[in-house]
Formats: C-alpha cells, sequence, structure tokens
C-alpha cells in the first residue's frame, strides 16, 4: 500500500488529535507508515525515543484490537494509565487485573483498540480460543530483544509468541526495542518472524548526554562533587540492596539534598512513595538497583551514575539514557573497580555451558569500555551498528585525551609473580614481592626468594595498580574463591610475550583554568 496525501493527512490528524503532537519524531513517522501499510516491522529506536506511540497510533487507526505483549505487570500499568489519559480504549489482562470479565467482553465486543497481556499468556490455549472472538489489527511485542539468548534478558515465554502470531497469518507484528546489537536484532527478526527488511532502526546517540567513566576510589566524594556540579534530579545506580539504602543515608548526609533508596525489596508503600517523590523533585536523587527506571517517564533527569559495572553494554545504554530525555546537557558516569570484573568473571563458571561465551563476551565488550582511550560515544555507538565519527567532544576521553602506555613487559612481571605464588594471592601481597618489601607474609612464604622478588623498580610500581584493574576487566587475572588472583583469559599469551599489553593513563588534573598560566 502506498501512503497517499490524504492518509497521510489522516495520520497527522490523529497524531494531534489523540496525542497532542504536531509531528513524528524520529523515525516514529516509517514505523507507523509500515504498520498502517500491513508490514511486520521491527522498530529500534534509544529510550525515550516514543515507541508506543508506534503501535497506539495504529491502534486507534486500524480496525480491531492491537495485543500488546509486555514483559512487566507495572510497565503495563503505566502503558495503560498514559493510553487511558489520552482516551484510547486500552486493558490489561494480568493476575493483578480484577476486571477480567468486563475486559473480555469489551474485546469481544470490538470495544478494544489496546489489550496489554504478559508473554506467558500465549502459550495458555483457552487465551488462545478468545483471540479468535473477534478481530486483530496488530500484535505488538514491547521490548522484543526478551526473545533473543543473545540478548541480555531472555525470557522463554516470548519463545511462545511465534506460533500464537503464525495462527493469525495476516495480521502484522510490530516488534519494539531498545537493546539490539547487530546479533541480537537478527535474532528477534528471525525468532518472531519478521522479514530482514522489515527492520527500522533509529540512530541511536544522546548527543546532549556527556560519558565520564573512571575508577572508583571513594565514591561518597566521587558522588558528592557529581551533586555539587548538578543541582538536578539525578540516579545512581548500585549492584545490590543493601548499597541503596547504606549509600542514600551518606550522601544525603554528605550533601543536604533529599536522596532516597528504591529497590524491589522495599515495602511497596514505601517504593511507590519514593519513586513519586522522586518523579514531582526538581533535586531529588534516587539511589537504586536496576528494577529502577523501566516505565518511568521524568525527562529532566540531570544525570545517572553507576557505582559498579551494568550488566552489559546494553544495559549502560539503556540506564543511562534515562538521563537527559528533555533534549539540556546531562550527565552519564560509571565508577569502577577491578573487582567488580574480578566477581562478573568469576560468576561466569556458574553459568550454563551454552550461554557461558555471551556472557564473556558481554563482559568483553564492558572491558573494553571502560578500558578505551578513544571515544566512549563512538565505542558505544559502533556496539549498536552504527558508524559515528571517531570523536564526540562530549565525553571524557574526548575533551581530555588519556595518554597510552605500553606495559607489556611489566604485565609478564605482574603475571609471573601471580603465577609463581601459586595463584592464590590478592594484589596487595604480589605488589610487596615485585616491588621487593618483604613483611612477615611474604617472608614466611620464602616468596622473597623468588625470581620476581623486586624486579618492579619505583618508575614502574604506581603502574601496577591500573594494570593489575586493566588485566582483572579483560580477564587475564581473575578472583579466585578465596580472595586471590589467577591467571586466566590470554594471561599465557601475554607471558609467552605474544600478546601486548597497554594501559591508559588518567590525564593529569590540573586545579587551574587552562590559559591562566600567564605569568
Ligand atoms: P520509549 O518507549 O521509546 O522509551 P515512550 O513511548 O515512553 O518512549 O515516549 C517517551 C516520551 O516521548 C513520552 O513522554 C512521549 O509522550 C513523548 N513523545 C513520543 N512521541 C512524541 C512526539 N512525536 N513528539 C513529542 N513527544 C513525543
Ligand atoms: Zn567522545
Amino acid at each position: 500500500m502506498q501512503t497517499t496525501a490524504s492518509s497521510l493527512d489522516a495520520v497527522c490528524g490523529q497524531l494531534r488529535e489523540t496525542f497532542g503532537f504536531d509531528q513524528f519524531r524520529g523515525r516514529q513517522g516509517d514505523v507507523v507508515e509500515r504498520v498502517l501499510a500491513g508490514q511486520s516491522t521491527l522498530a529500534v529506536m534509544p529510550t525515550g525515543a516514543g515507541k508506543s506511540l508506534t503501535y497506539q497510533l495504529p491502534a486507534v487507526m486500524l480496525e480491531g484490537t492491537c495485543l500488546v505483549i509486555s514483559p512487566l505487570i507495572a510497565l503495563m500499568h503505566d502503558q495503560l494509565r498514559s493510553a487511558r489519559a489520552n482516551g484510547i480504549r486500552a486493558a490489561t489482562l494480568t493476575s493483578a487485573d480484577a476486571d477480567w470479565r468486563e475486559t473480555i467482553d469489551a474485546f469481544r465486543a470490538g470495544a478494544l483498540d489496546l489489550l496489554y497481556v504478559a508473554p506467558e499468556r500465549a502459550s495458555q490455549p483457552q487465551f488462545r480460543d478468545m483471540l479468535h472472538a473477534a478481530p486483530l489489527a496488530l500484535f505488538a511485542i514491547d521490548e522484543a530483544h526478551c526473545v533473543s539468548e543473545w540478548g541480555h534478558d531472555f525470557r522463554p515465554d516470548y519463545r511462545q509468541l511465534r506460533p500464537l502470531m503464525d495462527a493469525f497469518p495476516q495480521v502484522p507484528r510490530l516488534a519494539l526495542t531498545a537493546t539490539a546489537d547487530r546479533q541480537t536484532r537478527d535474532d528477534v527478526l528471525a525468532q518472531l518472524g519478521i522479514p530482514a527488511d522489515g527492520l527500522v532502526l533509529a540512530g541511536f546517540d544522546r548527543p546532549n548526554i556527556r560519558y565520564t567513566i573512571g575508577h572508583r576510589d571513594n565514591p561518597v566524594r566521587q558522588l558528592t562533587q557529581v551533586m555539587a556540579e548538578h543541582s538536578g534530579p539525578g540516579i545512581v545506580y548500585v549492584p545490590t540492596r543493601r548499597k541503596t539504602e547504606e549509600l542514600a543515608d551518606k550522601l544525603a548526609a554528605a550533601t543536604g539534598r533529599p536522596v532516597r533508596p528504591y529497590h524491589a525489596g522495599l515495602e511497596p508503600e514505601r517504593r511507590a512513595a519514593n519513586q513519586a517523590a522522586f518523579v514531582a523533585s526538581e533535586d531529588m536523587v534516587i539511589v537504586a538497583t536496576v528494577a529502577f527506571g523501566m516505565g518511568i517517564d521524568k525527562p529532566d533527569v540531570r544525570f545517572v551514575a553507576h557505582v559498579g559495572i551494568p550488566k552489559s553494554i546494553e544495559g549502560y545504554y539503556q540506564e543511562t539514557g534515562r538521563a537527559g530525555r528533555d533534549g539540556d546537557p546531562a550527565l552519564a558516569t560509571m565508577l569502577w573497580g577491578a573487582s567488580d570484573f574480578a566477581t562478573a568473571r568469576a560468576r561466569l563458571e556458574e553459568v550454563p555451558q551454552d550461554r557461558r561465551g555471551a556472557e564473556r563476551a558481554r563482559l568483553d565488550s564492558l572491558a573494553a569500555l571502560v578500558e578505551t582511550p578513544g571515544c566512549r560515544r563512538a565505542l558505544l555507538l559502533r556496539h549498536f551498528g552504527e558508524d559515528p565519527p571517531a570523536q564526540c567532544g562530549n565525553c571524557d576521553n574526548c575533551l581530555s585525551p588519556p595518554g597510552v602506555t605500553d606495559v607489556t613487559e611489566l604485565a609478564r612481571k605482574l603475571l609471573s609473580a601471580a603465577y609463581r605464588t601459586g595463584q592464590s594471592f590478592g594484589f596487595g601481597h604480589l605488589q610487596k614481592v615485585l616491588t621487593g618489601a618483604a613483611d612477615e607474609r611474604v617472608r614466611q612464604r620464602g616468596h622473597d626468594s623468588l625470581s620476581v622478588f623486586g624486579i618492579v623498580g619505583s618508575d614502574e610500581a604506581p603502574l601496577l595498580q591500573p594494570l593489575s584493574r586493566a588485566l582483572q576487566a579483560r580477564g587475564a587475572l581473575v578472583s579466585t574463591e578465596h580472595g586471590g588472583l589467577a591467571l586466566g583469559g590470554d594471561a599465557t599469551a601475554i607471558l609467552k610475550g605474544e600478546q601486548p599489553v597497554a594501559i591508559v593513563v588518567p590525564p593529569k588534573r590540573s586545579r587551574g583554568r587552562r590559559g591562566d598560566s600567564t605569568p
């Protein structure tokens, strides 16, 4: 179907009437046009791009109901509220709903534009039967990366969608996701039966977000600094529930700003209250686990900080994408430590064999992001299959380019120290051995008579710590159960001199402003 001028008018009229928007944003128009023409589509658009509109608008215009598959009840209810606020006839069928009867009756009567369900419904025969009772206009599959094992959030129930949809061959499919690298994207197309030419890929760049990534030495002090520079709302992601409460208290005490915790284990009332307070606030900081953020539409978040590493580049992009949705300058900052990678790599052992390779690749990509001396944005965008300029001018490495030092020899010394001491000592001990600082423990173990004892001079010694961090990030050093460091990954190649090692040396932080040095 060719979209004629008059049907385009109708679409724009509906856009204004239902949503109050004068124009489409980004590639929304392309997606809507395809859907109205009955063409199955995978829309890959960043968080905040306005994916919901791309199925809601056709749902209003097309005869019949749009069935929306969504992975989280909370997310569905948020969507339901905003759809209804726009006057769209919408309902949810979830375990949390009491009005099933009414919803099913409304569906049968053809009185629903949107029906939200969880993927588990798809495998229920009664539900399938019900779908035959009224015309379907569209299948919309939200968070479609969940169908792929390559994605960061695989949900087996999503695999039931294909047989369900195949029973309605005339109904087009619209899959939506913010988080698909090339592999995941191809897999989603295949798994959901969408032709390869059905891909609509929006640009991933968020030019108003400044990316900075640095080593974590004192998170409270470092975040206090970030908060001093950003008086607007902020989100701090931490790895555990306990840390959300701990860090929220400390930051509140250090800054005098409103700071609240958020995690899935909080009492529901307190959790809801903290979220509502954050959404309404102009200066609140929320310290949260990754449970926080999905479905929250707060345009003026001025910074997103990660204390520790995210699960993947996709996760990082999605979480940092909650900053600066209003288009004003915002900061995404990550504070990482060697132990983050060491722990994550040690956990790989528990991952089932068939998924371990993918998990390891995810960590390697993250390690490349934190260790790169190049542009962070360019690396992110290349990860998503784009071909960005080499420099963005709005990330830490573009703003003050770090130095790169070849440390291949030093890496061989550090790795052989780990090897010769039996791969069971932590960094502190290895450092003592290498620099010839014999303490009680070193002498007791006889490590002062090893060939590696004292082979690192005072000029190289300061590089040991960043080197150890880099080797742990890339997996050449891995944590043992008891906190020691063992060889892993490409350690052997490095030891044999087959693999060079370079590390990033952070630029010297100068106190004065540039240009102040005129005598
Ligand atoms: P996503 O699901 O892609 O993260 P949403 O669908 O939640 O994004 O939309 C993000 C925000 O953008 C919402 O506040 C929505 O109202 C707004 N929005 C969507 N489309 C447009 C548009 N064409 N013009 C202006 N704002 C829009
Ligand atoms: Zn850059």
